[in-house]
């Protein structure tokens, strides 16, 4: 047993935390302009006593030190927000037009301050040290990248990565678990239809670039019906299609762009591979010509399941083992957390935020989206703890 009781240590900074997040909430910056957040971030580490450095352009690299010698844990939270206007109608909801924390991570940025503040109480104790990754740009162009091309895996070495995000799909002061596959991996792609423009009373002396695209969309659908294994998971979704100028023309040129997602490694080159045939396949069997650019997006995440298990004991020690839940299925959104799994082992698990009686439930990136803020005190002292059982585990 820990003697240190993380559970009440969080309950009582509870108010604090929620006015960090409310804060934070109202005051959103999108991917990249987090400089508010950056700001607010250094100063509340700064005051802990916990050294700061910015990273990244608007991130934050923490570093507390223990005063006993040990190893490196690292604990991250993102702190973009999305082009999405509120709807809560809550007190403390965005003041900037069109802007809102609607995936939660201002509860990520707010908790995790709130670990560090838990954590820099116990310096003298703490075998080790932890590094706070707080990360910009989650929902874009990927900040962990960009963190860990800046050395943020470094000085000192860090041997183990936890991160949590907030899920409306389970009950507040719960936290699910996973080992394995957890999330996507995603591929965006855009294809260029190249027909040939004629009069619309004359199809047969042009190349109708429309009815190509009509079957390459269909076509890719076949990739994942008849070549992804029927037991894992794929998606290609086309979210936009544009083409044509006029009713009465054969469209010379359609321009689409979309998704590939799948889970493993294998089933990702495979289906990329084969996006790519079947487009290009397609529209030169029917005379038109098919330019397919697909872009190398977020690997998936995969928890080590050697990690998942001390943080899933961690847990259930904090919480009790009825509060720690076994998430059963992979989630096909994406989540750049995985790419610090590439690097180094960890987990990355889910805190239960729903109470109907409190807020409804919908999901993320919604406009209406909103958490129960009592899962916020239960997030700080997750993360607190499963750093100090890991660093504890190190020095052993
Ligand atoms: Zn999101
Ligand atoms: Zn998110």
């Amino acid at each position: 047993m820990s003697a240190i009781d993380f559970m009440a240590e969080a309950l009582a900074i509870k108010d604090e935390i929620i006015a960090l997040r409310r804060k934070i909430h109202q005051y959103p910056e999108i991917g990249g302009t987090e400089t508010e957040t950056q700001r607010l971030v250094v100063d509340y580490l700064e005051a802990l006593g916990v050294k700061t450095q910015k990273i990244a352009d608007t991130g934050v690299l923490g570093l507390l030190e223990g005063s006993k010698p040990g190893g490196a844990v690292g604990l991250r939270a993102d702190m973009d927000a999305l082009k999405i206007q509120e709807q809560t109608g809550v007190p403390y909801a965005s003041v900037r037009p069109g802007i809102m924390h609607a995936c939660g991570h201002d509860c990520h940025t707010a908790t995790l301050l709130g670990a560090a503040r838990i954590l820099a109480a116990h310096r003298e104790n703490l075998p080790g040290n932890v590094k706070f990754f707080f990360q910009p740009d989650e929902e874009g162009d990927g900040g962990a990248e960009r963190m860990i091309a800046a050395g943020g895996l470094e000085n000192p070495k860090v041997t183990a990565m936890f991160g949590a995000h907030v899920n409306p799909g389970l009950p507040v002061g719960s936290i699910g678990v996973r080992p394995g596959k957890s999330y996507a991996a995603s591929n965006p792609f855009e294809i260029t239809i190249k027909g040939f423009g004629s009069h619309g009373a004359a199809p047969h002396l042009g190349v109708d670039a429309i009815a190509v695209a009509c079957q390459v969309v269909s076509a890719l659908q076949l990739c994942i019906s008849r070549e992804t294994d029927p037991v894992d998971s794929a998606i290609i979704t086309v979210g936009t299609i544009q083409g044509g100028t006029q009713r009465n023309s054969i469209a010379e040129e359609v321009k689409m762009s979309g998704i590939i997602r799948t889970l493993g490694p294998a089933t990702r080159q495979k289906i990329v591979a084969a996006a790519r045939r079947v487009a290009e396949g397609t529209a030169h069997a029917l005379g038109a010509q098919a330019e397919i650019v697909i872009h190398e997006s977020y690997p998936g995440v995969v928890n080590d399941p050697a990690m998942t298990e001390l943080a899933r004991e961690s847990i259930a020690e904090l919480l009790g083992e009825d509060k720690v839940v076994p998430i059963s299925v992979p989630n096909m959104g994406t989540e750049d957390f995985g790419i610090f799994l590439e690097h180094v082992p960890g987990s990355f698990y889910q805190a239960g935020v729903a109470n109907p009686a409190k807020t409804p439930t919908v999901s993320l990136h919604s406009g209406q989206f909103n958490v129960d803020e009592d899962a916020l005190p239960v997030m700080s002292a997750v993360h607190a703890k499963v750093a100090w059982d890991y660093l504890k585990g190190v020095s052993r």
